[in-house]
């Protein structure tokens, strides 16, 4: 999941692009997509290559779909 490194949250992430590049017309070799956030207006983008697998970059981040524990802060 992609979430808005300032508001912490997908809820208010809104593609603004999306490309993919497919290899043999089948296989999916790379993904990129832009984000922006509604909320604060920050931009990122998600990029996903067969060779690296995927990467974030600007002001979103992955996080993992597990539920996380609290931490104490
Ligand atoms: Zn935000």
């Amino acid at each position: 999941m992609i979430v808005c490194d300032n508001c912490e949250t997908s809820q208010f992430l809104q593609i603004i692009s999306s490309r993919s590049y497919y290899s043999n017309g089948e296989d999916i070799e790379e993904i990129t997509e832009e984000y922006e956030c509604t909320l604060c207006k920050s931009t990122g983008k998600y990029e996903w290559t067969e060779e690296d697998g995927p990467d974030v970059s600007g002001n979103v981040r992955l996080e993992d779909d597990q539920p996380r524990w609290p931490t104490p802060s």
